[in-house]
C-alpha cells in the first residue's frame, strides 16, 4: 500500500479508502450483508487500508434516514483491535438540522451507532449552497468548535458536490477546515469543484479526498465499443479500474481515493492496483483526454453548463437536471445516474416543476428548448426515486 499525508492534519492515509455506502446487501439496501462485508474490510485492513468513510444515511431503506453502515461499522469494530490504528471518517447530515441542538444530537447518535467515543475525521455531508447558508445561521462553527475542542472529532471538513467558487467561499469563510471531499473523475475534471477544487484544496494545505473515482461503476461497466478501441492503444495496457485509479494517483493534488466496494474481488483488485507505483506517460495521459471526449459525444443535449439560462423564477435548477441526463445518456446506467439526480438536485428544483414560461429560452447559448429538454429529463428519471 502506498500512503500520502492528509494536508494539514499530518495524518499518514492510505491513498485507497473504503467507502461503505455500496457494501453487499441481501434483501434491501439496509439488510447489509454482514458476513461478507466483515471479510472485506478485515481483509482491506490486513492489507493496508487504514481509512474508511461511512455516512449518517449510508444503508438507510431510502435516499436519507439513519442508515444501517455506521452501525455495522460499531459492531464490526466492538469485535477486533482494528478500531485504534484505523481513521475512521463520517459526516453530518447537514440537510436533515433544523436547529442548533440537531448537530450535537446527530453527532451524539453516530458515535452511538459507530460505538466510540471519537470520529477521526468528521465532514459536513453534501453541502449545497442553500445548506451552507443555514448551517451558517445555526452557528456549526461554534457547533464544530466545541466539538473539536471536546475530543468528540479530531478533524473537520466537509464533502461537496458543487461548483468551485463555492467551495472557494467555505474553504475560506473557517480556517479550521482540514479535509474536503470531493468528486474527480478523467470524466469530471470540469464537472462541479473538478480539478479547480482540487488545486485550491493543495494550495492552501487540505487534504484532498475524492469520491466517484469510477462514477459509481460506470467508468468500468459495459464499456462502449468505441471507448474500448481507444484503450486498445494504449502503451501500457490497464483495466478499465486501474485507468481511473491511476489517473486519479498520477495527480500530486489528490491525498486519498474513496471506492465504494461491494465485493471481496473489488476490495483485492483495487489493493492490488493501489499497491502499485504506475507512471503515466504523456502519450496514455492525452489517451485519456481522448476517452473523455469520446464518451462526451453520447452526450444527450448541447447544454454546456455555462448558467446564463439561470435562476430560472420558478427553481428548476436547469443546469443540474440537464447535466444528470447527458450523464446517463454518455454512461448508460439509468439507476446510477438516478441516484445522482434525486439526491443532489432538491424536490422542487427537478424537471417536474418547470410550468413551460419559455422565460429562459432566449438566455440559452446554444439555443436548446429548455422546457422540451426537461420534459424529456422528467419522462427519464420520474418524479421519485424508485430504482433500487
Ligand atoms: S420554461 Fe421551465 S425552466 Fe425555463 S424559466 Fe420557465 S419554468 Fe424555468
Ligand atoms: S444557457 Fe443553455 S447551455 Fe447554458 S446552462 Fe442554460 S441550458 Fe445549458
Amino acid at each position: 500500500m502506498i500512503y500520502n499525508t492528509l494536508g494539514k492534519t499530518g495524518l499518514k492515509v492510505s491513498r485507497l479508502g473504503f467507502g461503505t455506502m455500496r457494501l453487499p446487501t441481501k434483501s434491501d439496501n439496509s439488510d447489509i450483508d454482514k458476513v461478507e462485508a466483515t471479510k472485506m474490510l478485515e481483509y482491506a485492513i490486513e492489507n493496508g487500508v487504514n481509512i474508511i468513510d461511512t455516512a449518517y444515511p449510508y444503508h438507510a431503506k431510502g435516499l436519507e434516514g439513519s442508515g444501517e453502515s455506521e452501525r455495522f461499522l460499531g459492531e464490526f469494530f466492538s469485535e477486533n483491535s482494528y478500531r485504534d490504528d484505523i481513521i475512521l471518517q463520517t459526516k453530518s447530515p447537514v440537510w436533515a438540522v433544523e436547529q442548533k441542538s440537531d448537530f450535537d444530537d446527530f453527532l451524539d447518535e453516530q458515535l452511538e451507532k459507530l460505538q466510540t467515543d471519537y470520529i477521526d475525521v468528521y465532514l459536513l455531508h453534501s453541502l449545497t449552497v442553500p445548506d451552507w447558508e443555514k448551517v451558517k445561521e445555526l452557528d456549526v462553527f461554534d457547533f464544530l468548535d466545541d466539538a473539536l475542542s471536546s475530543g468528540k472529532i479530531r478533524h473537520v471538513g466537509f464533502s461537496s458536490h458543487i461548483e468551485v467558487d463555492y467551495i472557494v467561499e467555505i474553504i475560506d469563510e473557517y480556517p479550521k477546515w482540514e479535509v474536503a471531499l470531493t468528486q474527480l473523475n478523467y470524466l469530471d475534471e470540469y464537472y462541479q469543484s473538478g480539478v479547480m477544487g482540487t488545486n485550491y484544496l493543495k494550495e492552501v494545505n487540505m487534504g484532498s479526498m475524492i469520491m466517484e473515482p469510477l462514477r459509481g461503476g460506470r467508468l468500468v461497466n459495459n464499456i462502449p465499443k468505441e471507448i474500448q478501441e481507444l484503450w486498445d492503444m494504449a502503451e501500457t495496457k490497464r483495466t478499465p479500474v486501474e485507468w481511473a485509479l491511476q489517473y486519479l494517483w498520477n495527480r500530486d493534488d489528490v491525498d486519498c481515493v474513496f471506492s465504494g466496494m461491494t465485493s471481496l474481488e473489488q476490495v483485492k483488485d483495487n489493493i492490488r492496483i493501489a499497491s502499485t507505483e504506475d507512471l503515466i506517460s504523456d502519450n496514455d495521459q492525452e489517451l485519456i483526454r481522448e476517452v473523455a471526449r469520446t464518451y462526451r459525444t453520447f452526450l444527450g443535449n448541447r447544454c454546456t453548463r455555462c448558467g446564463y439560462c439561470m435562476p430560472c423564477p420558478h427553481g428548476v435548477d436547469i443546469i443540474n437536471c440537464l447535466t444528470e441526463y447527458n450523464i446517463a445518456h454518455m454512461m448508460g446506467d439509468p439507476k446510477a445516474s438516478a441516484m445522482q439526480y434525486f439526491s443532489l438536485i432538491d424536490d422542487d428544483s427537478r424537471a417536474d416543476s418547470c410550468v413551460d414560461c419559455r422565460e429562459c429560452i432566449p438566455f440559452c447559448t446554444q439555443m436548446i428548448d429548455i422546457p422540451a429538454e426537461l420534459q424529456k429529463v422528467y419522462e427519464y428519471f420520474g418524479s421519485e426515486f424508485d430504482h433500487f
